[in-house]
């Protein structure tokens, strides 16, 4: 039995119609059932569709997943199997259930049906935004995504050389830090800008931390200089390492 309050009910039906009439022109405008093959990448968040003659790619938000052998629903946020770094703009849609106080928002999985997927889906586009959706199912399991903008083969492939292999996390964005940081001993946490988990960079932006003691030689100098550079003589990890490390000094 799946509990769905009265009032959740009444919008998420209002959302769904509203996604269903966009989808469908969306659809047609992108010629989106003719093409017979898809693939994604999680590391560059990009979906590949494609024929023998033609492809198209769209950059996307994971939504989450929902798995026809147990029926039941995951967030992206709450998937800890997935690297996309923009599965946490779905804590978004969250926020907008605490507020409502909508159970399907807030919790990290719950049970379903064969009509969750697309449900929360639509309840996701509204929130967050895009140009379409779309599911893709391999082994029992459905997989939602907000499609956020096309974009070329030459761009994904820019996008994929720039990525670095971190070995644990898989191929994530890049991130500098100090060479004194680590998620062992806390050294305290620098930054050069305030981050948070899946956001987005400008192309002059990277994610660059270093510690309170590499602080003190920055300051010293105003700034930093060679011999500060040096000291804090910095090193490449990939952005989920970044975060652990950040959190793991933040944090009590
Ligand atoms: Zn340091
Ligand atoms: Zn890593």
């Amino acid at each position: 039995m799946i509990f769905r309050p009265l009032k959740y009910e009444k919008y998420a039906d209002k959302i769904c119609q509203k996604l269903t009439e966009f989808q469908n022109g969306f659809r047609a405008e992108y010629d989106l059932d003719n093409y017979a093959n898809w693939f994604y990448n999680q590391s560059s968040e990009t979906l590949r569709l494609y024929s023998d003659d033609k492809e198209i790619y769209f950059k996307y938000i994971p939504v989450g997943t929902f798995s026809q052998k147990t029926n039941t629903w995951m967030w992206a946020w709450a998937n800890e199997h997935s690297v996309e770094p923009r599965k946490f703009k779905t804590l978004k849609v969250k926020e907008f259930g605490e507020k409502k106080k909508y159970e399907n928002l807030t919790n990290a999985h719950f049970d379903g049906d064969k009509y969750t997927g697309w449900e929360l889906t639509s309840i996701a586009f509204d929130i967050i935004g895009g140009i379409g959706t779309y599911r893709v199912i391999s082994d029992h399991l459905e997989k939602y995504f907000l499609l956020t903008e096309q974009i070329s083969k030459e761009e994904v492939e820019k996008i994929e050389s720039e990525l670095i292999d971190c070995g644990i996390h898989g191929k994530l964005r890049k991130a500098f830090i100090c060479q004194h940081l680590n998620n062992k001993i806390k050294t305290g946490f620098e930054e050069a800008f305030e981050t948070f988990r899946g956001m987005e960079l400008g192309e002059e932006d990277d994610f660059q931390a270093w510690c309170s003691e590499c602080e003190k030689e920055r300051l010293k100098t105003d700034g930093w200089n060679d011999e500060s550079m040096e000291f804090a003589n910095i090193k490449l990890v990939c952005e989920n390492c970044y975060f652990e490390i950040k959190e793991f000094n933040i944090n009590e």
